[in-house]
């Protein structure tokens, strides 16, 4: 088989890439084998939340992308961000935000400021987009702009935990003002699943709640749970697909209902990855689910051809290919007894400060809550995210997303930034004829 543009990896930064792709009249396919992360993260997606630790700013905590730029790009060198520019980076994340409102994935937030979230533990994190049912607040708002809230979950569902997050939620300023009450929701529509504490997740809970066969009573419950608040925060349990179902309960109440992401799987992310699927599958492109990329045949600085688990022997062809395998979570990098490595095609990997690969105690730090070097590694790029083997470049294999290394994803909160933003620089370069 033979496409424009193979992708491997379905998550973020493959289907971003791929979609800009095909958008453009590229024939792309994306091989895929498995879940993706952003089916288990909040559904705010961050573009930088956070310098490096012992950064020697005023502020480490990032209001503005644009303004913080001078000093991220001297801190980390090797960073995504700092190897395609300020101005790349800007515009592609405006061309993100331009794309998800095409698409109606109900986002708030912009590239110049970030927002912060309320985090299901009842704290305040600094993000650049959340859904727009998710509790936000401008980092400049003194309170929240409602007095009485009720957080309520749902009985005998742990995935959630209201007084955890109502306790956490009054220790920040902005709640200070505020009464918060807890409560449960029993909905007898779910007493099947309760029976089964491991199937008593959001995925099942959706799922059973979907056909509104007991609507007008779940809106009914929800309430007189209430019980007078003017805003109610809520598991985001309600509806699977997107957020539809969530909005036709909030207009059933006529409440300010919010929801927040609940312990994984995230209900949030996964109608954000279900509708970039069916954007790129509406354009024509071809998802290759269930199948793996093993090895590639590399002839020239050039990759020639791809063996998948279900192609063993009948190999995959195209111009371009893109690693958007992620990170070790999705198997992109691969952590040995004695090497970190990128398992398909054994690319040049980095970390950030002094990680070395070869030196294993320069993996991890003593302090177990420290940044860990070996959270850093990743595949090394250039300013158009191709990728190098044994110090040469790879011509048509770019990186995007995760699997690229050099930063510490975690501890600066960009991994999102740096997925959309790579994936539609890759997208533009293949669009301009490569190399
Ligand atoms: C648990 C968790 C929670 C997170 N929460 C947040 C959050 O709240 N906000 C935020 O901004 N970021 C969050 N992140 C960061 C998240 O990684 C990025 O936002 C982004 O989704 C990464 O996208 P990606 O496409 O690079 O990688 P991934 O989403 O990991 O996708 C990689 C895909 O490649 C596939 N793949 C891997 N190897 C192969 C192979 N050999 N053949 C075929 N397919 C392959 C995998 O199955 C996977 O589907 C979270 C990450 C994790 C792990």
């Amino acid at each position: 088989m033979k496409f424009d543009v193979i992708i491997i990896g379905g998550g973020l930064a493959g289907l971003t890439c791929a979609i800009a792709l095909q958008q453009q009249g590229k024939q792309c396919a994306i091989v895929n084998n498995g879940q993706a992360a952003m089916d288990f993260s909040s559904g705010s997606l961050d573009l930088l939340s956070q310098l490096p630790e012992g950064s020697a700013v005023e502020k480490s905590a990032v209001e503005n992308f644009a303004e913080i730029y001078p000093h991220f790009t001297k801190l980390l060198p090797h960073h995504p961000y700092t190897l395609l520019g300020k101005e790349q980076v800007l515009a592609k994340a405006e061309r993100f935000e331009q794309l998800t409102q095409s698409l109606n994935l109900d986002l708030v937030g912009s590239s110049k400021e970030n927002h912060f979230r309320v985090t299901p533990l009842g704290g305040l994190r600094r993000t650049w987009l959340s859904a727009n049912s998710v509790p936000t607040l401008p980092l400049s708002q003194a309170e929240f702009p409602h007095k009485r809230i009720a957080v309520l979950g749902i009985e005998g569902y742990h995935d959630f935990q209201p007084q955890l997050l109502a306790d956490n939620l009054k220790q920040n300023p902005q709640f200070a003002h505020c009464e918060i009450n807890i409560g449960y929701l029993h909905i007898p529509q779910l007493d099947q699943l309760r029976n089964n504490a491991r199937e008593f997740r959001s995925v099942n809970i959706s799922q059973m709640l979907e056909h509104k066969l007991a609507f007008s009573e779940l809106a009914q419950e929800i309430k007189q749970a209430a019980n007078g608040a003017s805003a109610v925060f809520l598991p985001a349990c309600f509806g699977i697909d997107d957020q539809h179902f969530f909005n036709s309960l909030k207009q059933a109440t006529g409440l300010n209902l919010y929801e927040l992401p609940t312990l994984p799987p995230s209900l949030l992310g996964m109608r954000q990855r279900k509708a970039l699927k069916t954007e790129f599958e509406k354009l024509g492109g071809v998802l290759l689910n269930g199948d793996k990329a093993l090895r590639a045949e590399i002839v020239d600085h050039q990759v020639k051809a791809l063996y998948t688990q279900l192609h063993q022997d009948d190999a995959l062809y195209a111009e371009h290919f893109v690693l958007a395998s992620g990170h070790y979570f999705s198997s992109g990098i691969v952590a040995d007894f004695d090497r970190i490595l990128e398992p398909i095609f054994d690319l040049d990997i980095i970390g950030y400060g002094d990680f070395d690969n070869d030196k294993r105690l320069s993996w991890t730090k003593d302090r177990f809550s420290a940044p860990q070097p070996y959270q850093s590694v990743g595949v090394k790029i250039n300013a158009k995210c191709q990728v190098q083997k044994c110090g040469e470049i790879l011509t048509n294999l770019y990186a995007v997303g995760s699997v690229i290394g050099g930063y510490n994803n975690l501890e600066l909160g960009c991994s999102s930034g740096v997925a959309v933003i790579t994936a539609l620089t890759v997208a533009e370069q293949i669009l301009a004829g490569g190399k």
